[in-house]
């Protein structure tokens, strides 16, 4: 795995910025020695809205990494706006809950 440990000389202002990076080191940190079951899956790197089924089984690996709570605390951190972190789809309008798999549809 390559080192993506931020720079020592970054000059970092924004405190919002300073979390972000402090928990991504967390997270690279424990994914040194641990391969994640979402490697190379592209479900969890889509911008595409994912089935049901799909969205149900990236919950399950995710419930089964031990990096879960580090994925998440990153993810929620940095704002992420696309892909499955820690457990949740990621969207552009935010984390969607875990167990909301559909959005509500038109009154019947
Ligand atoms: S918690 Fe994060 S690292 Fe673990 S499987 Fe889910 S997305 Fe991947």
């Amino acid at each position: 795995m390559t080192d993506t440990t931020r720079t020592e000389t970054a000059e970092i202002e924004n405190p919002y910025v300073e979390v972000a990076l402090t928990a991504w080191d967390a997270l690279d940190a424990a994914l040194q020695d641990y391969e994640p079951p979402c490697r190379d899956d592209p479900m969890f790197t889509t911008a595409e809205r994912l089935s049901p089924e799909d969205h149900a089984f990236c919950e399950s690996l995710c419930a089964g990494c031990r990096v879960l709570d580090l994925c998440d605390a990153y993810a929620t951190a940095a704002d992420v706006r696309m892909g499955f972190w820690g457990g949740h789809r990621h969207t552009q309008k935010g984390k969607q809950p875990a167990g909301r798999r559909t959005l509500p549809g038109p009154p019947r």
